[in-house]
């Protein structure tokens, strides 16, 4: 874990790849195999998101993350970073689930709150349970001492529920205060939005790297549904320029490619960071093409692994 902490602390560029676990047998293969062909081009980790009620309208059991970052680490070989939630859950299963990751050997944490349970737009305290991520940081610190390097989540525009954007930045610092060492972002349309964060931040004195969470576009429905969920407002000129093509999937990606490649640019030319951070949505060819363009993706010869994985996995469209 030092590597990735030094990494990420230097000015060396690099970048990290985010999926969610897979709701199938099938799902889980197929990102096995995709995850064994990210790697070759470099990321300085793979994170792996945490749902721990599952999926309701799912009949197969989901993969659960934990067991995805597992293998993701032990059998893929990659830098593995899990992400971990404590709302709404039982201190002492939060405890097993951080010695669990410890046991497989995973040195990174995304620790996180969640949301609301059922859908619901506010948080309603429960006693007794750990109600903010900066109460989950402070829990790993004191579990685990300095055992997992810890990131957290910051929100440009301020997170939804927060009264304000500053008194969101306020409990920001509280949880990197705590014990956080980096921060990764929600996702943003613009690179000014980022940047001014970054500046807000700093002006708090909130010291650590900040990450920008980068989300390539990459289908009309998508991105309806992920704006939905993280409850931000789409800029109009991209809703202007996706309206006409929103039928046409490849029309949209490139559009999306465009896009993302701009942003990243101007924020790696900004010198205020030097890691970008990718929502692949579990897929692939966008990233690899945004990664190509901006000179940042290695194409290693593949690793060895365990045996041939290759020839077991069905590609999905997507793949091609
Ligand atoms: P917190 O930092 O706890 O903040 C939540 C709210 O409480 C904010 O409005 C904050 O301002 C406020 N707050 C903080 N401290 C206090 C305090 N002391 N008193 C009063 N108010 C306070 N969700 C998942 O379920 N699984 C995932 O894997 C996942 N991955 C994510 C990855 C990233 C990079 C991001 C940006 C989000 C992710 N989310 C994930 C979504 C996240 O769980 C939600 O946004 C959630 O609503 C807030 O989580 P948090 O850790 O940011 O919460």
């Amino acid at each position: 874990n030092e590597r990735v902490l030094k990494r990420i602390e230097s000015k060396d560029p690099w970048y990290s790849l985010e999926f969610f676990p897979p709701r199938t047998e099938n799902g889980a293969i197929n990102l096995i195999g995709r995850i064994e062909r990210m790697n070759r081009g470099g990321p300085l980790f793979c994170d792996i998101t945490w749902h721990p009620a599952g999926d309701p309208g799912n009949t197969e059991k989901p993969t659960s993350s934990t067991c995805m970052a597992g293998t993701m680490l032990n059998y893929c070989g990659v830098d593995t970073m899990l992400h971990i939630t404590c709302g709404n859950q039982d201190i002492e299963d939060i405890k097993e689930n951080l010695n669990k990751a410890k046991d497989l050997g995973i040195r990174n944490l995304l620790v996180l709150r969640g949301d609301p349970p059922d859908g619901g737009e506010s948080w309603t305290f429960q006693k007794g349970r750990l109600n903010y991520a900066t109460d989950l940081v402070k829990l790993v610190r004191q579990e685990h001492g300095d055992y997992f390097v810890i990131c957290i989540a910051g929100y440009p525009t301020g997170h939804p529920e927060c009264s304000s954007y500053e008194v969101d930045l306020k409990y920001l610092k509280e949880k990197v205060d705590a014990g956080a060492d980096f921060i990764i972002t929600q996702l943003f349309f613009k690179s000014e939005t980022f940047l001014k964060y970054v500046d807000d931040c700093r002006k708090i004195g909130i010291n650590c790297p900040i990450i920008p969470g980068i989300l390539p576009i990459q289908a009309y429905q998508s991105l309806r549904h992920i704006v939905k969920l993280s409850r931000l407002e789409v800029p109009q000129e991209i809703i202007d320029a996706i309206n006409p093509i929103k039928d046409n999937d490849e029309a949209i990606r490139n559009y999306g490619i465009d896009q993302a490649t701009t942003i990243c640019k101007e924020l790696l030319n900004s010198d205020k960071i030097h890691g970008l951070h990718f929502y692949t949505l579990n897929r692939e060819v966008a990233t690899i093409d945004i990664l190509k363009r901006l000179g940042m993706w290695l194409e290693e010869p593949a690793k060895p692994l365990p045996f041939k994985l290759s020839a077991h996995y069905n590609r999905t469209k997507e793949d091609v």
